[in-house]
């Protein structure tokens, strides 16, 4: 371990802290060693991955481990459908592995994670330990495709946990947000390597609005993108295909003018735009809008999954259940309208079905995902303060990795396996080494 005097700061410049110390263990053994020393001397212990959540979630003032140099796959075993077909692997990975590292490595084995985020920049352990999701009506979110993990405790110990080996210390940990212990690989449930056909066009929300359950099942991903003060929506429809289907992915030309230029270079001009003269905010949506214009194309999952992004911002997301899902945009759109609050960002709907994880912002119900962002040099504060009274409004609950105000009193009524969570933390980390600021609003 290194003595830090170098402050620390998450991807959205918005969590800064000032780590005690910093380690980069190789080993189990040296992850062990960290957080017992630490422990001694009474100091807090945090991992972090890529630094990419909006919430202080990695935030730390003791000891920040990263797994950065613990990376790949370990091994894979295949697993089987009930008619004895090989039906994909589960396969173990180290924990810091990236996810953008980790679609590669699983292609060339013939498989792939079943769904992603539309973001590849995340560590594994990171991702999952927030509950990432993608978008699909029949997809789970990322922390349900675990099926084992490796946890060191607090006292140092190494736990092995699945279903069939410390069950509740699994369930906890496969959405942990840091809290249980640091967890150094996990095993994944991946399926046969296929190919995704993606469509995206420009459409209206009043459209999509008029029949948002259709429009969630009209393909396996199908996701939108609403540019606020106006009714401009752009679609993205992604179709599953074997894994040996034709590729027709992007010329570089588009992907230039698509991901590079229009997510990020001309967006974020617009963004700075915006930020000096707000009122120009819904001329620049409409303008945005009109610039994505429609593209179709067919390349490998994690290609078509995940799109850079370079623009900085704020973001809040919110899991509301589907039924809910088109009133919730609806009086989205008043306020906005209402108001007088201006983002050049575009409002983000996707889709996930129901899991069993503890934690998890889908356990139990099918949810429809709506993200509020704002860009980083404006005022996200009222935007992000209406949005969460309707999002609250319809039962919504929050994001782990993305901002928001609930606290241990509020969470303790709408997560449903809080309780069995805070005993099993409580059991593993009584004096809190694994703490932070964001643990001590969340969890009591
Ligand atoms: C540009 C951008 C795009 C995004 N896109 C999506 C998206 O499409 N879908 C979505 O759901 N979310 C998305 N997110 C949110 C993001 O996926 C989550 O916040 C995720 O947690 C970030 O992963 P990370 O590796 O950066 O983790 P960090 O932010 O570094 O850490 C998150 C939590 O995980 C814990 N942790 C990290 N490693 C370990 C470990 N080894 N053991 C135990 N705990 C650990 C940390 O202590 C912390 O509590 C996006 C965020 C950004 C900035």
């Amino acid at each position: 371990m290194t003595t830090s005097t170098t402050p620390w700061q998450n991807w959205a410049g918005n969590v800064i802290a000032s780590p005690s110390g910093r380690s980069n263990p190789t080993t189990v053994a040296e992850v062990t060693e960290v957080v017992t020393a630490a422990a001694e001397r009474g100091s807090r212990v945090k991992c972090v991955g890529a630094g990419h959540s909006f919430t202080p979630a990695a935030s730390t003032d003791g000891v920040l481990i990263s797994l950065d140099d613990l990376t790949g796959i370990e091994s894979i075993v295949p697993t089987r459908d009930p008619d004895g077909h090989v039906d994909g692997a589960d396969v173990t990975v180290w924990a810091g592995t990236r996810l953008h590292q980790l679609g590669p490595l699983l292609w060339d084995l013939g498989l792939a994670q079943p769904n992603l985020g539309d973001f590849a920049e995340q560590s594994l352990a990171g991702a999952v330990s927030t509950g990432t999701h993608g978008t699909g009506r029949d997809a789970v979110g990322m922390p349900a495709t675990v099926v084992g993990l490796q946890l060191v405790a607090a006292d140092g110990s190494v736990l092995n946990c699945s279903r069939g080996s410390n069950p509740e210390v699994f369930e906890a940990a496969r959405l942990g947000i840091g809290a249980v212990g640091i967890i150094t690989k996990m095993t994944i449930h991946c399926v046969p390597a296929f190919v995704l056909s993606a469509e995206e066009h420009p459409w209206t929300l009043s459209a999509a609005l008029a029949d948002l359950e259709g429009f969630s099942r009209s393909a396996d991903h199908a996701e939108f993108f609403w540019f606020p003060h106006t009714d401009a929506v752009t679609v993205k429809r992604n179709t599953r295909l074997p894994g040996d289907a034709e590729l027709r992915p992007l010329g570089r030309f588009r992907e230039l003018v698509g991901d590079e230029f229009l997510s990020n270079e001309a967006f974020g001009a617009l963004c700075r735009t915006a930020a000096r003269r707000p009122s120009m905010t819904p001329r620049i949506n409409r303008f945005a809008a009109r610039a994505m214009s429609a593209r179709a194309y067919t390349d490998r999952s994690y290609r078509v999954f995940a799109s850079p992004r370079r623009v900085r911002f704020r973001e809040m997301e919110y899991a509301v259940p589907v039924a809910a899902a088109a009133g919730v945009l609806g009086d989205l759109r008043d306020m906005i309208d209402r108001s007088g609050i201006v983002t050049p960002f575009p409002v983000e709907v996707r889709f996930a079905a129901a899991d069993d994880v503890w934690m998890s912002t889908a356990h139990e119900r099918d949810v429809c995902y709506v993200a509020v962002h704002q860009f980083h040099l404006m005022d996200h504060t009222e935007l992000f303060r209406s949005a969460e009274e309707i999002f609250l409004a319809a039962d919504g609950r929050p994001h782990w990795g993305k901002m928001h105000t609930r606290t241990a009193s509020d969470l303790s009524n709408t997560v449903r396996h809080f309780d069995d969570f805070v005993s099993v933390r409580d059991r593993l980390d009584p004096d809190r080494v694994f703490a932070n600021e964001y643990t001590e609003r969340v969890l009591p």
